[in-house]
C-alpha cells in the first residue's frame, strides 16, 4: 500500500488566496490595510529568512507588513517599549516576535506584553488559556494548520485515537487541545513516555512534533493511520552535497508503506504555518476594526 501524500503546499496556497480576497474586502470596508508587525532581534540567519518570507507573504496577501529589525544587544526595556508602541498602533493588527530571542532577553515576558487581540502567534497566556477553556481566540499557527490538513483529509475526527508526540507550548500542547476540541481521543507523548512505539501503533492519527530526524518508523504505525509530520530537521550533508537534506520526524519512505495518508517534509505542514499566520492576522484585523467576518 502507498499512502496518500497530503499536499500542504497546495492547501496553503489556497488558504493564502482566500486570505488575500478577505484582506482586499477588509481594506475597502475599513479604509486601511490589515497590518502585521514582525519583530526580529539579532542576525540569526534562519530567523532572517523566516521574517523575510513572512513579510513577502503578507504583502502578497494584500496586507501591510511592518518589519522591525533590532540589534542583537537590544535591551529588554527597549524591546518592551517597541511592543507597547505596536500594541497602541491602530495600523497594526497582529504582532509576531520571531523566536528564539537572544539569551539576555526574557522571552516569556516579551510575548506576555503583546495585547491578546494582536497575538497572531497565539502564545500569550490569555490565548493559551482561552484555547484550554475551549473559547474563541488566537491559536498557534503550526498546530492550527495541521488540524486544517487533518480535517481536509479525514472530515470528522470524532472518536479517532490521536497520538501527539511532543508537548511544547508552540506545537504539541495546542495540537492536543485542538484534537480534543474536535472530539478525538488524545494521548500526548514526550521524552519520558514509556513504550512509545506501542502507544503510537494504537493511533488513527499521529502528529509528530519532536525534532528528531526520521524517528517514527514503519512498525510504529497502524495500517491506514493518518500521519502529520511537523518536524523539520536538516541532515548532515552527504558526500557531494553542500547542504544536507531536510527530513521530518517520520521516516517518510517507510511510513508511506503503512500509513493511509502522510504529509511530506518539505511541502507538508511547513507552508501551512505562514498561511495560518496570515489567516490569524486577517481575523484579528476584522475583530480590531469591529467588522464581521464570515470565513
Ligand atoms: P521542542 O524541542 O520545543 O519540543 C520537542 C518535544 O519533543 C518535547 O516535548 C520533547 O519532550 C519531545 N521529545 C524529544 N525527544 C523525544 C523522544 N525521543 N521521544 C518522544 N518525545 C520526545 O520542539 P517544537 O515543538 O518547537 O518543534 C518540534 C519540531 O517541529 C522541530 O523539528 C521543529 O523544527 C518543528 N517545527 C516545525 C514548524 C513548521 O512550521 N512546520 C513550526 C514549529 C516547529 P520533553 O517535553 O519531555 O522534553
Amino acid at each position: 500500500m502507498s499512502a496518500t501524500r497530503i499536499d500542504g503546499k497546495a492547501f496553503a496556497a489556497g488558504l493564502r488566496e482566500r486570505v488575500g480576497v478577505l484582506a482586499e474586502e477588509f481594506s475597502a470596508k475599513a479604509g486601511r490595510k490589515a497590518g502585521l508587525a514582525v519583530v526580529l532581534v539579532g542576525d540569526d540567519p534562519a530567523s532572517q529568512v523566516y521574517v523575510g518570507s513572512k513579510g513577502k507573504a503578507t504583502v502578497a496577501a494584500n496586507m501591510a507588513s511592518f518589519e522591525h529589525k533590532l540589534a542583537g544587544d537590544t535591551s529588554q526595556a527597549d524591546l518592551l517599549a517597541l511592543i507597547d508602541r505596536l500594541n497602541g498602533d491602530d495600523s497594526v493588527d497582529g504582532i509576531l516576535v520571531q523566536l528564539p530571542l537572544p539569551d539576555h532577553l526574557d522571552e516569556q515576558a516579551v510575548v506576555d506584553r503583546i495585547v491578546p487581540n494582536k497575538d497572531v502567534d497565539g502564545l500569550t497566556p490569555v490565548s493559551t488559556g482561552r484555547l484550554a477553556l475551549g473559547l474563541n481566540g488566537m491559536v498557534p499557527c503550526t498546530p492550527l494548520g495541521s488540524l486544517m490538513l487533518l480535517k481536509d483529509q479525514l472530515g470528522s475526527l470524532e472518536g479517532l485515537n490521536a497520538v501527539v508526540i511532543g508537548r511544547s507550548i508552540l506545537v504539541g500542547k495546542p495540537m492536543a487541545q485542538l484534537l480534543l476540541d474536535a472530539n478525538a481521543t488524545v494521548t500526548i507523548a514526550h521524552s519520558r513516555t514509556k513504550d512509545l512505539p506501542e502507544i503510537v501503533r494504537r493511533a488513527d492519527i499521529v502528529v509528530a512534533a519532536v525534532g528528531r530526524p526520521e524517528m517514527v518508523k514503519r512498525d510504529w504505525l497502524k495500517e491506514g493511520a493518518t500521519v502529520i509530520d511537523v518536524g523539520i530537521n536538516r541532515l548532515a550533508p552527504a558526500e557531494g552535497e553542500t547542504k544536507g537534506r531536510l527530513v521530518g520526524d517520520v521516516d517518510f519512505g517507510e511510513a508511506s508503506e503503512v500509513a493511509g495518508a502522510i504529509t511530506p517534509v518539505p511541502g507538508g505542514v511547513g507552508p501551512m504555518t505562514i498561511a495560518v499566520l496570515l489567516r490569524n492576522t486577517i481575523v484579528a484585523a476584522h475583530h480590531n476594526a469591529g467588522i464581521d467576518l464570515a470565513e
